[in-house]
């Protein structure tokens, strides 16, 4: 370790034992006053590499940001965190900003974050000069540039500040998706001085990637959400008709679901989504309108209901899940009329915009759905990245298993009819003609002529659609022209014609799920304690319950179980500040949950190495009785055992009878006399039809199920 100091700050607010891919060259360079370019996608965790700088800077860091909503909850979580920030944007009013203002001068924070739009006020400029800026850091910095997608003029005032200062502050630069000619905008706009720039990849290793075709995409969500309807997850459908339909039809069916579109009123879609943010519904139903500004790190899957018009859309909306690191998923429901869909949105709303490249992306993302590479490699590969894996074991397309049938007397078929049809239509009358469909068009046309009309009449249409698209995406037959895209054979389409190359299908048979895919390898009760926990302690506090603490700490402590400080300051997430202010109430239940689970733990194991061996429940509880019997052959009484192992007498008294009834030495006369024995006995055979339940609650309270187990075993009674 160079500089301790940062990881000391690491632990200390964020919680975290190690930084991420890319977060300790940056924050070293910055801290030698070096301007910085970040190039790193979604959930990499850019915020901390400008928020410890910042923290070990003395002055104040300026963090310029877009989005209003984003602003309101980063600076909820550092506030959370114990690091004193605040924000000035549109939606404070005069008293709160002046309240900020006064509090910026007086030195009280390390962070203001600011609407880009600030930067044009003579005030907001006035009150730069009049304090002391180490640092300014301008995230999503591609809406510098006007090639990339979120252009905001705004941000062209960035310089213009900087160079009003009295002295100029180190510069670092962040932003998920930049092209090279937005790299090299962001570099020359924002007049960045020799920056260091990083780029540490886009892939997101916890995210599953999956393509399907299902034919009924209702039912297949239902299917998928009958697993994940507790988590918190996104539902993208391209069209504000099917949102509201979407939407309707889970909440009839009782899923907590909401909807989100530009076309609901300003004041429900604040809701809906606060809704969404705040735990209160867990499916977000809406269309790509959702999701600028929503930093919600716990996002369980994300499915687009309907194959978005590109990859990059279709990444950066993918790519909300999972932001926290753990494992989520993102589905694709692709069916060929999403296509048609596609085409409309492009015709309706690309006036003036380059069509060509918009169909060509179109086409990319068909190709992505029918491809059966791997998922992951496709994406990779599409945004240029380089030495991709060429299996990623974490898409469906590597993970399930894949069925081949040979078509290559469809596709002969089929390449023959564009043949002759002269290479001048789009797959609709490529369709109609090797059905064989009557319509006037194919008539005036003389293609009912053609020796390959209707000879593909036992397929219906759609069927015919899907053997052409698959061809398309295989690269034998390429989509040419904007509006009425026409399709023509490729070189490789003469050799299937020829008979030299087979064309063969692969249908995927989707790998059954097994439960540890669906629940994790966490203790889902414990999980659920621990929700509800958070859920009360963030209306307490009127936060997000993410800023409180993530899911992915709540899944350590599921699989630590931490029982005391120390070892809540174990768990990935939790720094000493949040521990001061919730940790109590976390530990507490779980130190209950563990007892009552009788789970044992060795925590140092759990500390020091990452890949350690989780015991079984029924080997915990083998665990547990074996300890007490081991402190019970040590001489120790039973109130001592309960003492030091912090457990009732009465549960270490039924330790030591299981102990028993297995076959073990103890000698019993002391706790479990011979009229209690007897009293038992007596209570059994009474209750001889009824549960080991009716026995207990027969019995005197402080008589254990141990007591009793032993009582059946010894007596040689029969009991379930
Ligand atoms: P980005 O801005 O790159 O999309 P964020 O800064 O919002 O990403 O971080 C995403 C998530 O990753 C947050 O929940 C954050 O707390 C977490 N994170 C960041 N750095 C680390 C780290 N070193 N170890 C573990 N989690 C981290």
């Amino acid at each position: 370790m160079e500089n301790p100091k940062e990881y000391i700050l690491l632990k200390r607010y964020f919680g975290y034992d190690d930084f991420r891919n890319g977060q300790r060259e940056i924050i070293e360079h910055v801290l030698k006053g070096t301007d910085v370019l970040a190039i790193m996608p979604t959930g990499a965790g850019k915020s901390i590499c400008y928020q410890i700088p910042a923290l070990m800077f003395d002055g104040v860091t300026i963090v310029i940001s877009p989005l209003i909503s984003l602003m309101k909850d980063q600076v909820e979580t550092l506030c959370e965190a114990g690091i004193k920030a605040a924000y000035i944007n549109s939606s404070l009013n005069s008293d709160e900003y002046e309240k900020v203002v006064e509090n910026a001068k007086a030195g009280m924070y390390k962070l203001v974050y600011v609407a880009p739009e600030r930067l044009e006020t003579d005030s907001f400029l006035e009150l730069l000069k009049s304090i002391q800026i180490s640092m300014v850091a301008v995230d999503e910095s591609h809406c510098v540039s006007q090639w990339g997608h979120d252009f905001r003029p705004s941000y062209m005032h960035i310089p213009k500040m900087i160079q009003r200062l009295d002295s100029r502050p180190v510069v670092a630069a962040f932003t998920a998706t930049a092209t090279p000619e937005v790299k090299n905008d962001i570099v020359n706009l924002l007049k960045l001085d020799n920056p260091f720039c990083l780029t540490t990849g886009f892939d997101r290793e916890n995210l599953y990637f999956s393509v399907l075709k299902p034919e009924n995409k209702f039912d297949k969500l239902l299917e998928y959400l009958s697993n994940a309807k507790d988590k918190p997850g996104i539902v993208y459908a391209s069209t504000r008709k099917s949102v509201e339909s979407i939407c309707k039809r889970l909440q009839d069916m009782g899923y907590s679901a909401t909807r989100y579109h530009a076309g609901l009123c300003e004041s429900e879609r604040s809701k809906n989504q606060e809704d969404f943010l705040y735990d209160r519904v867990n499916i977000m139903v809406a269309t790509n309108a959702f999701g600028m500004g929503i930093d919600k790190p716990d996002i369980s899957y994300v499915i687009h209901y309907n194959m978005p018009k590109n990859l990059e859309s279709y990444y950066q909306e993918a790519g909300r899940a999972g932001r926290d690191g753990t494992r989520a998923e993102c589905l694709l429901f692709y069916s060929a009329s999403d296509i048609m869909t596609n085409k409309l949105l492009i015709e309706n709303g690309s006036e003036g915009k380059d069509k060509t490249g918009e169909y060509q992306k179109l086409n990319d993302i068909v190709a992505y759905c029918n491809t059966d590479r791997c998922l992951r490699s496709y994406i990779l590969d599409y945004f240029g990245e380089k030495d991709v894996k060429a299996h990623c074991e974490n898409c469906s397309n590597c993970s399930n298993h894949i069925e081949c049938t040979d078509i290559t007397i469809e596709a002969q078929k089929i390449l023959s009819c564009i043949k002759r049809m002269g290479e001048r239509f789009g797959n609709v009358v490529t369709a109609d003609v090797l059905h064989g469909s009557n319509t006037e068009k194919i008539r005036t046309m003389g293609f009912d002529k053609l020796t390959t009309y209707g000879i593909m009449r036992e397929y219906s249409k759609d069927a015919i659609k899907e053997f052409i698209s698959y061809l398309t995406a295989e690269g034998y037959v390429t989509l040419h022209g904007d509006q009425y895209p026409v399709l023509k054979l490729n070189k490789s389409a003469y050799m299937v014609l020829q008979g030299s190359v087979k064309v063969s299908i692969k249908r995927v048979i989707e790998r059954q799920k097994t439960s540890s895919d669906l629940k994790g390898t966490i203790d889902k009760g414990l999980f659920d304690i621990l929700k509800a926990i958070r859920r009360s302690v963030a209306y307490e506090h009127n936060v997000p319950p993410f800023v409180v603490f993530s899911d992915a700490a709540l899944n350590d402590m599921c699989r630590k179980y931490p029982t005391n400080n120390e070892e809540m300051l174990s768990v990935s997430g939790v720094g000493t500040f949040k521990m001061e202010k919730f940790g109590e109430q976390f530990i507490t239940a779980i130190r209950q949950y563990v007892k009552e689970h009788e789970i044992k733990i060795n925590h140092v194991e759990y500390t020091k190495s990452k890949t350690v061996y989780l015991p079984t429940r029924k080997e915990q509880k083998v665990d547990t009785r074996m300890a007490t019997y081991e402190l019970y052959k040590n001489g120790l009484t039973i109130n001592e055992i309960a003492a030091k192992r912090e457990l009732a007498t009465g549960t270490i008294e039924g330790h030591l009878l299981d102990c028993m009834a297995a076959g073990m030495e103890v000698d019993s006369e002391s706790f479990f006399p011979k009229e209690l024995e007897a009293r038992i006995v007596e209570a059994i055979k009474t209750n001889m039809d009824g549960k080991l339940k009716s026995v207990k609650d027969a019995l005197p309270e402080e008589v254990t199920y141990g007591a009793i187990r032993f009582a059946i075993i010894k007596n040689k009674l029969q009991k379930s």
